[in-house]
């Protein structure tokens, strides 16, 4: 039998100890900081390797630097004085972008590989490492009424082409520098995300966001009918960006996981359909719906099956899908109409 190791205890974590979050001009990792900050954090360095005004969301007080960290030197700079590295940046989108760009995806690699061993030079106390549901076998996700995917559906391995890969292999990493050379690691897969101050136009955005924007788009061109990518009935599960935070925060200081792959996702499972209706509803319009099945759609199923995330942390992404929706969709709303009057936004 596989014997416990001991975990030896943190010192309590400082309200000026470096944190450093790589990928913090994107969504996940632009909100994380937000959240570090508002909880006392004063001492935040956020990375991303797009140019800061292209950043989602900016947070003052925060060290904001624009480095490309596939880049060993540049690694080993970002992580210097660091007592916490959270590495979220990786070239990713949704199904559209990881479907057609599978060597930008294999490619992150480079950045986990030269991010974890800055992070170990350089004495971090913990590293986090942002993993998917990509990750999982894919031969278990052929049915849109799937059984939810728990941690141990990984292996025997099959991952997503590409994007899924690349995760698995950046989570052994982070498994192996826990076994051999002692640093803690945190590994959640993400089942996906939604909400403010994320991607919703130009090719790398996920299914909640691209169909607000299309719900939007119609009701502004008065031409109300949409296209669907597939056929509608693919189902998937949606966390709230604020449920990412807080679970990506338990997660990283939990010493029963460390090293230790766990979901971090909704388990409230809706098809393309339904995720469509909701969104109708928010706006108060019914579309004409176009199926278009040449689109790239991904698995027929997937779900977050987290039986060990509420064992071991007594919590789970909760916040309800309609009302996370209604709030993502006043996003982009507010981005649509700025954009419209030529003024600046994200996308
Ligand atoms: P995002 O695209 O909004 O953010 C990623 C950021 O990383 C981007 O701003 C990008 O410019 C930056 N980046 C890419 N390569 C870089 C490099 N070499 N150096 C510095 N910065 C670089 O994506 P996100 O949704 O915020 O995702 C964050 C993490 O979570 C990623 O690792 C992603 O794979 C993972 N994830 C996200 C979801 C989701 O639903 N959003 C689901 C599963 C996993």
């Amino acid at each position: 039998m596989e014997q416990q190791r001991l975990v030896e205890k943190d010192p309590p974590l400082k309200k000026d100890d470096l944190i450093v979050i790589t990928g913090a001009g994107g969504f996940i990792a632009g909100n994380l900081v937000r959240y570090f900050k508002r909880k006392g954090f004063n001492r935040i360095r956020a990375v991303d390797k797009k140019p800061l005004y292209e950043w989602y969301l900016r947070v003052p007080g925060v060290e904001s630097l624009c480095l490309d960290v596939s880049q060993e030197a540049n690694c080993h700079r970002v992580c210097e004085g660091a007592v916490e590295v959270y590495n979220l940046a990786a070239d990713m989108g949704g199904m559209g972008f990881i479907e057609r760009f599978r060597v930008e995806c294999l490619r992150s690699i480079l950045i986990n590989t030269h991010m974890i061993e800055a992070a170990y030079r350089a004495g971090a106390r913990r590293y986090f490492f942002s993993s998917s549901a990509c990750a999982y076998n894919v031969l278990l996700q052929q049915d849109p009424k799937v059984r939810a995917l728990k941690e141990s559906d990984a292996y025997p391995a099959m991952a997503e082409r590409g994007y899924g890969w690349e995760k698995l292999m950046s989570e052994m990493f982070c498994q192996e520098y826990w076994a051999e050379r002692g640093l803690k690691t945190a590994i959640a897969r993400f089942h996906n995300v939604y909400g403010p101050y994320g991607t919703w136009d130009g090719g790398r955005e996920k299914a909640p966001a691209a169909l607000c924007r299309k719900v939007i788009e119609a009701i502004d061109k008065n031409d109300l009918q949409i296209t669907i990518w597939g056929d509608g009935t693919a189902t998937r599960s949606f966390m709230f960006i604020d449920d990412c935070v807080k679970g990506i925060d338990m997660i990283m200081h939990c010493d029963r996981l460390i090293a230790t792959p766990i979901n971090l996702g909704s388990s409230e499972l809706v098809s393309i359909n339904e995720l469509l209706s909701r969104i109708e509803k928010i706006a108060g319009v019914k579309l004409k719906r176009n199926y278009d099945l040449n689109a790239p759609r991904g698995v027929a199923g997937r779900n977050s099956d987290n039986t060990f995330i509420k064992q071991v942390l007594k919590w789970e992404p909760r916040t309800p899908l309609d009302q996370g929706l209604a709030i993502t969709y006043r996003w982009i709303k507010e981005q649509y109409e700025k954009r419209k009057q030529g003024r600046r936004v994200v996308e």
